[in-house]
């Protein structure tokens, strides 16, 4: 196997979207992902083989090999901060916006705030981009909860249709960037395995361009 690619992919609403755009590329799981406990599957395509993992893993096994290419979101790689990997191809899809939210018709308070996100990094320089000065609080999920039980003034967390954040009585506040899919490239392997990885690439560029 010493030729083959390994490829990260998000499980969960992103990997669903990834499946049909890999399909279109060439490259078919062979077994059934969704029913499946395995994390490593076999493709139609005799070179690559897929890893199931969590979003916020893929850089990390992208960056030090553990995979030549990932599939994750920019909110993902941002936060992560990018480092030794390349971003190829923007597959725009899982599209979102990362956003301050707070509650339904207030105002973020003036001063020093209190955020709660699982975007610790991504917060901390949103913020001083602004010149405001903020005491970021990790949480892992349910932001939502934290400004209605006192936690913190706002939330960083990214948002689509608005309707998590309306059930719990936030509203958007700030957009900080619009968010979706990438494609990454470990450094090492676009230098060492550019033969074999430049037409996968190639070829996931057409299913994208294909869906425009
Ligand atoms: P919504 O209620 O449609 O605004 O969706 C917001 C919730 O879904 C948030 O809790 C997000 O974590 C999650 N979400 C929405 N879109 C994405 C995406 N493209 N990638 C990851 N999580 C998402």
């Amino acid at each position: 196997m010493t030729n083959s690619i390994t490829i990260a992919l998000s499980k969960g609403r992103i990997l669903k979207e990834t499946l049909p755009l890999l399909k279109d590329a060439g490259i078919e799981p062979v077994d059934d992902i969704e029913k499946s406990r395995k994390l490593v599957f076999p493709t139609t395509h005799p070179d690559v083989r897929l890893l199931i993992i969590r979003a916020t893993d893929v850089p990390t096994y992208v960056q030090y090999g553990g995979a030549d290419m990932g599939v994750t979101g920019k909110d993902v790689l941002m936060e992560h901060g990018g480092e030794g990997l390349y971003e190829p191809l923007d597959l725009n899809i899982a599209r979102c916006r990362l956003m301050t939210a707070g509650p339904v018709g207030q105002v973020s308070p003036k001063g020093r705030l209190r955020v709660a996100t699982k975007f610790v990094n991504l917060a901390r320089q949103y913020y001083a981009s602004q010149g405001r000065q903020a005491d970021i609080i990790k949480l892992y999920g349910a932001m939502e909860l934290a400004p209605i039980l006192n936690l913190a003034d706002e939330i960083v967390d990214i948002v689509d249709t608005g309707n998590t954040l309306r059930a719990n009585g936030l509203e958007p506040r700030e957009l900080i960037d619009h968010i979706s899919t990438r494609l990454v490239v470990n450094r090492a392997s676009m230098k060492m395995k550019h033969q074999q990885l430049h037409p996968v690439i190639e070829q996931m560029g057409a299913a994208v361009a294909r869906r425009c």
